[in-house]
């Protein structure tokens, strides 16, 4: 993403675009997944030397509650950001490889029809993360 297209993103969401606003969308824009905040303040400071991690955090918050980025725990001792597209996805994370596997939203839209019908809940649900065995890990018990 260039610095004109986070711009326009932060724009588009109401928020003025501040150069830190613009390096930390980039740091995390620019990451095949997903990306700790450790990891966007180190992108982050090449560029902007000064900036400080609450600052960091505190434009996490801030893009959190505008809907652009989503915030998710995957169990590796950090919670994790992403950008949030119009196609949701998910994580099925395995307890016992750390593998991190990808499924599509359709399986968690019989869940928010649920919700909603027993319990009159809209369930916002941006990225979601399950634990569990996965394939190959199932069989281990076994040995
Ligand atoms: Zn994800
Ligand atoms: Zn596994």
């Amino acid at each position: 993403m260039t610095r004109a297209e986070s711009e326009t993103l932060l724009r588009s969401l109401g928020l003025r675009p501040t150069p830190q606003r613009m390096l930390i969308l980039q740091a995390i824009l620019n990451s095949p997944g997903h990306i700790c905040a450790e990891d966007i303040y180190e992108q982050v400071r090449e560029e902007y030397p000064h900036i400080n991690i609450s600052t960091i955090y505190r434009t996490l918050e801030l893009l959190k509650e505008h809907h652009a980025i989503s915030v998710t725990d995957l169990g590796q001792g950090s919670v994790l950001y992403e950008l949030l597209k119009e196609e949701r996805h998910h994580h099925m994370v395995c307890l016992c490889c750390g593998k991190i596997l990808e499924f599509d939203h359709r399986f968690l839209e019989p869940l928010e029809a649920s919700l909603e019908e027993g319990y009159r809940f809209k369930a916002q649900i941006d990225h979601f993360a399950i634990f569990g065995l996965c394939a190959d890990c199932q069989g281990e018990e076994d040995d």
